[in-house]
């Protein structure tokens, strides 16, 4: 008698169920000769998967989309979008699949979704491939924000093709496998609203209420207040960015999810130097996505989602626009509460005291002039927590603006009652040593693109504990040398 194989996922397909209208069934583009080349045991072992069994062969082929796993239903998804402010009314996952739906050991629903897998309905002129650097790019990045403690989708493999992607040369292909809370997006429910069904927004916003915001299904006004509930997860997820220099690059409405995770590692980089107006994308000439830009441009994404929902507001148009703009005004106050808290946390400030705000608008307004590396000055702030205060004074061109700066934070620090140990040791906990460096990020991917995946797998192992502090890896902490030049990063890779 034969053993029947254990299915690699148990998979659910709540949204092909429900949400008819917002996808087309599917098929993945078969690859030839796939080669794993990278695999995230920890997350594959919080999905209950079998590690060992998803890196064997027929694990692979599903990787890659050779092989369906049993229990799927591949769909591509519809949505539309706001790019650069210009309206697409149909987007939708050009080169993607959502082979399903996996319940994590922590009992949450979690997508599974194929990147790189094949040309859909939606591709309109891409390939539908994906190359292997941006998709490991998609890896790295992920990683480094789930250790900093920032929602993110986050990826279970890259598999390579053996494909040839034609970009401005010819570059390896791969396909990434993406684990999501969900892929809804502010662009699902604008393709929803531009769509002749009446009952489509209701029956995606019951499905989202359902899957991310529940407690919004017992209030007055379920949909007010699951707008409520994702103007209040971005504003908390663009303070995340904020406060470890995260810069999305294409905050399209088709790139802002529902859930509040981080979704589509494009042309993403992390700033050194502080300044507001970062920008690396190659794309964003008027640099509306500019690092300080993040948080109006969240609210801005959040108004187009509102205005999908205003019939489910009220019947009264007025009554419902009233009741959007007061809850889209809220945004301001939640955005700056989040960050506020997370910025006194980074400063060692407890909450709630009078002089804070100065406090950190004056350091980040030295940093922006004397160009100042963001993240290494508010790590080695500890040390002058700890009475060495060379350090953090040694990256200021001219340390005397710095050193009156930091006279004022000391006498603040020192009203507080906890004792210097405890707020130098609760500061590292927030400020990290390590973020994936943009050279640092480069090399690894070059290297990998050439067939040598160490580097890519060292700085995998570096971002995954990016708060503790480890002799040997100094080089990973330090911004990038000038010989390094401007960074640009790139779209539709
Ligand atoms: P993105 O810039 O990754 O957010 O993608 C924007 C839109 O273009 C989405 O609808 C993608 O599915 C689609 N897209 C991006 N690259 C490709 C490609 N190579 N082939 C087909 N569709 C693509
Ligand atoms: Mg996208």
């Amino acid at each position: 008698m034969s053993v029947a194989a254990r299915p690699l996922f148990a998979l659910d397909n709540s949204y092909v169920r429900e949400l008819e209208g917002l996808y087309e069934p599917w098929q993945a583009t078969p690859a030839p000769a796939p080669r794993l080349l990278a695999f995230n045991e920890e997350l594959a072992s919080e999905l209950g998967a079998d590690a060992d069994a998803l890196k064997a062969p027929d694990g692979v082929a599903v990787l890659v989309g050779n092989a369906t796993p049993d229990g799927a239903s591949p769909v591509a998804q519809a949505y539309a979008g706001h790019q650069f402010g210009g309206f697409s009314p149909r987007l939708g996952d050009g080169r993607a699949l959502l082979l399903g739906e996996v319940l994590d050991v922590h009992g949450r629903r979690r997508d599974l979704h194929l990147k790189g897998s094949g040309r859909t309905p939606f591709a309109r002129g891409g390939d539908g491939k994906a190359a292997v650097g941006p998709m490991l790019r998609e890896y790295v990045l992920g990683e480094a924000m789930h250790a900093l403690r920032i929602p993110t989708t986050r990826a279970l493999a890259v598999v390579a093709t053996s494909d040839q992607v034609a970009r401005e040369t010819m570059l390896p292909g791969a396909v990434l496998t993406r684990v999501a809370a969900s892929h809804l997006r502010v662009g699902t429910f604008q393709y929803a609203a531009a769509h002749d069904d009446p009952t489509l927004v209701r029956r995606l916003a019951d499905h989202a209420i359902a899957r991310h915001h529940p407690h919004a299904a017992e209030a007055e006004n379920p949909y007010l207040a699951f707008f409520e509930g994702v103007v209040d997860a971005q504003a908390s997820l663009v303070a995340g960015w904020m406060l470890v220099g995260f810069i999305h690059g294409v905050m399209n409405t088709d790139n802002m999810t529902i859930s509040g995770e981080t979704i589509d590692y494009g042309p993403c980089a992390f700033m050194e130097a502080f300044d507001p107006a970062t920008v690396f994308s190659s794309i964003d000439h008027g640099g509306r996505y500019a690092y300080g830009n993040q948080p109006h441009m969240a609210q801005w994404n959040l108004a187009r989602l509102a205005e999908t929902l205003l019939p489910l507001f009220n019947v009264e148009t007025d009554t419902a626009v009233a009741a959007a703009t007061d809850v889209l005004r809220s945004f301001s106050d939640r955005y700056h509460g989040y960050w506020g808290h997370g910025m006194r946390a980074k400063l060692g400030l407890a909450d709630g005291q009078g002089e804070d705000e100065a406090l950190i608008d004056d350091l980040l307004a030295l940093l922006h002039a004397q160009r100042v590396d963001f993240t290494s000055c508010f790590r080695v702030l500890s040390s002058s927590v700890l009475g060495d205060g060379a350090r953090a004074r040694s990256l200021f061109a001219e340390p005397s603006a710095f050193d009156a700066w930091a006279d004022r934070w000391q006498a603040q620090l020192s009203s507080q009652a906890s004792d210097p140990q405890a707020i130098a040791e609760a500061m590292d906990r927030v400020n990290p040593v390590y973020i994936p460096r943009n050279h640092q990020v480069e090399e690894a991917l070059a290297a990998a693109s050439a067939g040598d995946l160490r580097p890519f797998r060292l700085l995998l192992d570096v971002l995954a504990r990016p708060f503790d502090e480890r002799p040997g890896l100094e080089p990973y902490a330090e911004p990038a040398p000038p010989s390094f030049g401007a960074y640009r990063t790139f779209c539709g890779t």
